[in-house]
């Protein structure tokens, strides 16, 4: 099984771009999320745009992750259960590598990450996006686009609380979800389970192999 984790708002508490925006664009955030809703700009372009205009350096914006964000708990015992069962854990993420792993070693947890790259600057971040194609289903260059050369043709679980797990989570063959994820999946009736830590994650897993 392959075990595919979204990091924002899903391994973490708070989404680390969101709050990294809130906190030094609070003006373009509120911008921004109008037009992802109305779908006036791409995923991609809003997270460009965004970080074009956060003025911080890579050092003062772990700084202000580090007192803004908790790892949900039961991250460990998840990633042992993964080790043990055989199951592949992966983050994808649209979100930053340079953010997401010195969080993720400040908490001892090695992980192989899938996510954009930036340049953090106090011009402005300079953002380069993974290379993939667009989804057929959704028209964007998705997490969904991953998931066939990631899983090679194991079940696939899938972790995630919005809006760019939507695609993931449906194809997935287990699907985890909170927030905004679970009640898009809701509306659309697609089964999911739902989650607050990974220890729901963990308890989730085994009793699907145990049925299985
Ligand atoms: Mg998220
Ligand atoms: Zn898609």
């Amino acid at each position: 099984m392959l075990l595919l984790l979204d990091f924002d708002g899903t391994i973490t508490s708070v989404d680390t771009l969101d709050a990294i925006v809130q906190r030094y664009a609070p003006a373009v955030w509120d911008e921004t999320e109008a037009a992802l809703q109305a779908g006036t700009m791409t995923l991609n372009e809003v997270i460009a745009y965004q970080f074009a205009r956060v003025p911080a350096g890579l050092d003062e914006l772990l700084a202000f992750l580090r007192a803004a964000v908790v790892i949900r708990p039961g991250l460990p015992e998840l990633v042992a259960m993964c080790r043990e069962r055989f199951i592949d854990p992966v983050v994808v993420s649209s979100g930053f590598l340079q953010l997401i792993e010195p969080l993720l070693r400040d908490v001892g947890i090695a992980l192989p990450v899938i996510a954009h790259s930036a340049r953090f600057a106090a011009t402005g971040a300079t953002v380069t996006f993974l290379d993939r194609p667009a989804c057929v289903v959704c028209g964007e260059p998705c997490k969904r686009v991953a998931i066939p050369s990631l899983a090679h043709g194991r079940q696939v679980a899938y972790v995630g609380d919005g809006w760019s797990d939507r695609c993931g989570a449906k194809v997935a063959d287990l699907a985890f979800a909170r927030a905004s994820l679970a009640a898009h999946l809701r509306e659309e009736g697609v089964s999911f389970v739902p989650f607050e830590d990974m220890h729901d994650v963990r308890a989730g897993i085994e009793r699907y192999l145990s049925v299985a």
